[in-house]
């Protein structure tokens, strides 16, 4: 049996698109193919009928409540902080800050580690394939703070310089902030590598793994990041929740992020005392329902495995990569030796937008335009690309279907 044969038997993919209610409807008069998953993933039913169960069964704020509605729903949304836990390997529950997303994760210990911590003359470093989100919120403190933002440069297939990374770090470097998979290319980034650098000097870092949970499997303490922020939109969840983990220590002598309910122990208006982690940063009532859908969507995952959907994922990044590769004019943009299931290209003579307008009448959902990463196009001295990324429910066929869709494409432009 050859390997893509095995691969294809380990998981049914056809069983799989079966529970992704979404996959069976037509776009202009075609099946749906759906490869914007670095945007966002589709969802499983099971996911779907969480947040109806919530809100027909159980619907309560958490926490304060003594009631048995109160008391179902409090216990539901911690258990998802177990399975986050779980998920990413932390040391513990306390650990798990639920967020709105991954930007709101990011922006909180811009706003808590930073503001305490980054004085003027600092440097904080980032990549030069960061998503906005993590370059945006780094830029407004380094402007309050009157530090300054630099950025690891990369090489033509999209990979960071290591040596060049080397060479920024000084005495000034109290922070770094690295995307683990980027969204516009596909590199995994070395971050085991880069921490264990940063930390013999001392240096804090976050990993922005907003692309790489769905796909890698995440050990925060293996990796020994200090934070790990993802979103779980792109993890078969809904949108709304994203996670912040952080080391303990680092979180403890953190001041909050928002005030407000929930993360006081005691108010008076002399003085407010916080309350204990991890509830000193979430403030107000949180997203109860897709919070506890969350914790669907990670059994989802877990139920279906990680390995397999990853060799899967694998599988359809060569095949697109080889078929796109053939089309006249055709232009890969990011080929680093380790990738998540992300084609990012440009054709000669093509705008990203005009073959997005076209795949989408063929009933081909792609992304095009920087993705949020305006500095990476620069870099490549481009306006955007064509990205088309993968998920679990994904075929050749529907690989296929894009090729055929690129090439009718190229025809009909150039
Ligand atoms: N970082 C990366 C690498 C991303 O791909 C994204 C989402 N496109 C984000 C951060 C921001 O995530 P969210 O919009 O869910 O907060």
């Amino acid at each position: 049996m050859t390997e893509s044969a095995t691969i294809q038997k380990e998981l049914d993919v056809y069983a799989i698109r079966q529970q992704f209610p979404i996959l069976g409807r037509e776009v202009k008069g075609k099946p749906l193919v759906y490869f914007d998953n670095a945007a966002t993933s589709q969802k499983p039913q099971s996911v779907i009928d969480a947040l109806l169960n919530y809100y027909t069964s159980f619907n309560a704020n958490i926490h304060r409540g003594i009631h048995t509605l109160a008391e179902e729903a409090t216990a539901a949304f911690e258990q998802t902080r177990d399975a986050v836990k779980e998920f990413i390997h932390a040391g513990s529950r306390e650990e798990i800050i639920f967020t709105r997303g991954t930007t709101e994760s990011i922006n909180l210990v811009a706003y808590t580690w930073g503001r305490q911590n980054i004085k003027e003359g600092d440097e904080v470093i980032i990549s030069c394939m960061e998503h906005h989100s993590n370059i945006v919120p780094w830029q407004m403190l380094c402007e309050e703070k009157k530090a300054t933002v630099k950025a690891i440069p990369i090489n033509d297939n999209g990979e960071i310089i290591f040596e060049e990374f080397e060479k920024l770090l000084s005495q000034k470097t109290k922070f770094i902030s690295i995307v683990h998979a980027s969204n516009s290319l596909g590199t995994i980034n070395p971050v085991k590598k880069i921490i264990e650098t940063a930390h013999k000097k001392g240096i804090v870092v976050l990993v922005d793994g907003a692309q790489s949970t769905v796909h890698l499997d995440i050990n925060v303490q293996e990796m020994d990041c200090d934070f790990f922020a993802f979103s779980s939109h792109k993890l078969y969840g809904p949108t709304g929740v994203g996670v912040l983990y952080g080391k303990k220590k680092l979180l403890e002598a953190m001041p909050p992020f928002q005030g407000g309910g929930e993360m006081i122990k005691q108010v008076t208006f002399e003085k407010t005392t916080y309350a204990d982690l991890p509830y000193k940063f979430e403030a107000g009532t949180p997203n109860i329902a897709d919070t506890i859908a969350l914790k669907t969507a990670l059994d989802f995952i877990n139920e279906t495995g990680k390995d397999k959907i990853r060799r899967h994922e694998n599988e359809l990044l060569k095949y697109a990569t080889a078929q796109l590769e053939q089309i006249p004019g055709l232009k890969i943009i990011g080929k680093a030796k380790e990738k998540v299931s992300v084609v990012s290209f440009v054709v000669d003579n093509v705008h990203p937008q005009d073959m997005g307008i076209l795949l989408d009448n063929r009933g081909i959902a792609v992304r095009t335009g920087h993705h949020c990463t305006q500095p990476l196009m620069d870099r490549f001295c481009i306006p955007g690309t064509v990205r088309a990324s993968f998920a679990m429910y994904n075929t050749k066929e529907e690989i296929d279907e894009l090729v055929k869709g690129v090439q009718r494409a190229v025809k009909m432009l150039s």
